[in-house]
Formats: structure tokens, C-alpha cells, sequence
């Protein structure tokens, strides 16, 4: 083989150096086109900040921030076992409690814009949710809707239940017609734990309709 063959004859030609005046927003969306379908710019799920994806479905900025965002993870998914564990020890009566909580939030949050129903203030202090027939007495109304209502702390707790008052600004609420209805005797209510599950489910639900339409 002869050599002239590999030797250039020409100079090689020389480009001179540019240097990149792009801005670097602009640099880092060129950067971003170049990349595969699904590789973008994206915020860290650990510290926030924003980096350039290395690869599909990557979540976390670097390894630093991998390691904290496992721990979290697996922090959260061990209280969530925790939260099922205490679930299944609950007894009937804890469910009933946790039903009654989720009644008496929408009770609270419906009847938001009114006054206490049986002393008639705008109270500034805290409402609970009272019932006019005890749950004690009538516990087939307990998660009875005309049969609770907001009311201030000082007449539900100090007064107990302020009945009579109660019943005045009740009829004027609801009617008399309702309010005969709740006195009549009911018959004996039994809760079973699916029950308490279910009205619980069903008054989550109702308050955040109401949350979403105010
Ligand atoms: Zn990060
Ligand atoms: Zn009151």
C-alpha cells in the first residue's frame, strides 16, 4: 500500500468555536426535543427542584434524593398497614363513633350559615352537632337528619340539649309536622359494623359534595 494515498492534500478545514448564546431556558427545551418521546424536564418528587429526566418515568433529581423519597415511601405504606391493622381490631361500637363523627361533620357543615337551632345566637365559639331526641333515648334516630342539627357548644353541653328551646326553634325549622314525627316512639335501632362502614362512607361523601358546591 502506498502511503500518498492516506495523506491529505488539503489542510483540514477549521471551523472556529462558537459559543452557545441561546439562553439557557431555551437550551435546556432544545435539550428536551433532542431527548426520546416520554424524557422530559420534570420536578423532583423529593425536593422539588426541576432536572432533566435520564430515562422514562424517572421521579427523583439524583440518588441522594431517591434514597429519601424510598424511606418515604415506605414510611407511608407502613402506616397505612397500621391504619388497616387498627380497621380490623375496631369494635362495633368504635365503628358506630367513627359513623356518628362523619354524620356530625355534615350535620355541622350544612347548617354552617345558621344560627345555634336552640338558643338562635350567631355564637362565635364552638358548635357541636345536638340531637333533639337523645341517642340514648331514640337511637333509631341518630343518623337522622331533622333530628340533629348544629348547635352551640354552651346549649348542648351546659344545657343539656336545651330541649325545650330546641324544639321551638326546630318547629320553626323544620315544621311541626316533622317534629311529630321525631316524637313518636321509634323501634329499637341495632347497628351492625357494615352498617356504621356504610353511613360513615355515605356522610364522607355527602359533606365533600357539599364542600365542592359552596
Ligand atoms: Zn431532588
Ligand atoms: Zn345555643
Amino acid at each position: 500500500m502506498t502511503l500518498p494515498t492516506l495523506i491529505r492534500r488539503q489542510p483540514l478545514r477549521r471551523t472556529a468555536f462558537k459559543r452557545n448564546t441561546k439562553p439557557l431556558a431555551r437550551l435546556e427545551l432544545s435539550l428536551t426535543e433532542a431527548k426520546p418521546k416520554g424524557v422530559r424536564v420534570r420536578k423532583c418528587s423529593n425536593c422539588g427542584t426541576s432536572f432533566q429526566q435520564q430515562r422514562m418515568g424517572q421521579q427523583v433529581c439524583g440518588p441522594a434524593c431517591a434514597q429519601s423519597f424510598a424511606r418515604r415511601i415506605g414510611e407511608q405504606q407502613e402506616r397505612k398497614a397500621d391504619r388497616e391493622r387498627k380497621q380490623q381490631l375496631k369494635t362495633r361500637s368504635e365503628h358506630l363513633a367513627d359513623a356518628q363523627a362523619a354524620f356530625n361533620a355534615y350535620i355541622r357543615a350544612r347548617d354552617a350559615h345558621l344560627p345555634c337551632i336552640s338558643c338562635g345566637r350567631y355564637h362565635t365559639g364552638a358548635y357541636d352537632a345536638g340531637h333533639y331526641r337523645s341517642v340514648g333515648a331514640q337511637p333509631a334516630l341518630r343518623f337522622h337528619e331533622d333530628n340533629t342539627h348544629r348547635q352551640c357548644v354552651p346549649c348542648n353541653q351546659h344545657k343539656s340539649g336545651n330541649a325545650v328551646e330546641y324544639r321551638l326553634g326546630l318547629i320553626a325549622r323544620i315544621g311541626a309536622e316533622r317534629v311529630a314525627f321525631l316524637e313518636l316512639e321509634h323501634p329499637p335501632a341495632k347497628y351492625t359494623i357494615e352498617d356504621a362502614q356504610r353511613i360513615k362512607a355515605e356522610y364522607r361523601a355527602k359533606l365533600k359534595q357539599l364542600k365542592e358546591t359552596a
